[in-house]
């Protein structure tokens, strides 16, 4: 029995282990594949106090040894469920159960995907949602990204240092990105930037050959000969396993207020799966401190 298991080892699920070992309690962090979150994939973050540049993985590294080193212990199983029994809540993982007096779900998000026919089959096959994991293997190769939030736009500008050429497809006629992202941008000659256009076919052999983008204006369809296809098209939070425990709103975010509380008493939580107006890794991580400080409140009053 742990005072508190938390669900996810990004940002917010590390910052609630250290929040929670420093007030003394036993921590659990559950996480599927490794720590550091989507983050992790972030080659400079520029945008956190104290350090002006540090890479995702750099960052991510730094938190875990961290919380590690204040004794949380860490367990790689992916969660599949939750189950309230008031004073005790037990954490499914597909290996184990465990339990704790209280739960923070820090689960984060995943990313969107298209919807395209052999999109999953072709993921690892010219089709990627990473472009710092991935930009290495197209070096002087023909690329586009889809989207025309801050990622496409950053994911863009990456990708443009390593490859031939890049098309940004964007399916309105302005970015919701910033706009210092998109001016950089403007000024990259190996650059085409396609608006109001969306990706309706991925063309293969064995791997992506190719894309098929139709104007959304005149339905003119252009084929593109392409290595690559990264698709930014946002991402989508990990909620579902909860869903009886907490509320949801419209777009699958737990419905909780800034104190991370959700509607199930001893159940919390932080980061990029609550609905919030900001999602940066500064929120993220003062959602971690938040919620372990009213899991710690929580459980003190049970005493
Ligand atoms: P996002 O801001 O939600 O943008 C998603 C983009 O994908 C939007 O332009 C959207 O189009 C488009 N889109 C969504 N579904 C689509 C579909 N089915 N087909 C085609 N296009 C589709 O997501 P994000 O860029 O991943 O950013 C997420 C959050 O992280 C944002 O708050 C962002 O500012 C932040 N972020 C910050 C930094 C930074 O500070 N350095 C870096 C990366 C991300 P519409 O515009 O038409 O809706």
């Amino acid at each position: 029995m742990y005072d508190i298991i938390i669900v996810g080892a990004g940002p917010a699920g590390m910052t609630a282990a250290i929040y929670a070992r420093r007030a003394a309690r036993t921590v659990l962090v559950l996480e599927a594949l490794s720590y550091g979150g989507q983050i992790i994939n972030t080659p400079d973050i520029e945008n956190y106090p104290v350090e002006a540049h540090i890479s995702g993985f750099d960052f991510s590294t730094k938190v875990y040894e961290q919380a590690k080193g204040l004794g949380a212990e860490f367990k790689f199983e992916k969660v599949v469920g939750l189950r309230d029994e008031g004073a005790v809540k037990t954490v499914v993982t597909q290996k184990n159960e465990y339990q704790a007096k209280a739960v923070i779900l820090a689960t984060g998000s995943e990313n969107r995907k298209l919807g395209l026919e052999d999109e999953q089959k072709l993921t690892g096959r010219g089709v990627s949602y990473c472009a710092t994991c991935d930009g290495n293997f197209y070096r002087k190769k023909v690329v586009a990204v889809v989207g025309g939030g801050n990622t496409a736009l950053e994911d863009a500008l990456y990708l443009s240092d390593l490859a031939q050429k890049v098309y940004l497809i964007h399916r309105r006629d302005s970015f919701r990105g910033e706009e210092t992202n998109a001016a950089r941008l403007s000024e990259r000659e190996n650059v085409e930037i396609i608006y109001n256009a969306n990706v309706t076919r991925l063309l293969s052999e064995k791997r992506l050959t190719g894309i098929e983008v139709t104007n959304k204006l005149d339905g003119s369809v252009r084929t593109l000969e392409v290595n690559g296809l990264f698709i930014a098209v946002g991402r989508v939070p990990e909620n579902e396993n909860f869903a009886g425990l907490v509320d949801l709103d419209e777009a699958g975010y737990v419905a909780a207020g800034e104190d991370c509380h959700t509607r199930t008493p001893g159940v919390f939580v932080a980061g990029d799966n609550r609905a919030k107006m900001l999602r940066q890794l500064v929120t993220a991580t003062a959602d971690g401190a938040m919620a372990a400080t009213e899991a710690v409140k929580y459980i003190n009053a049970m005493a």
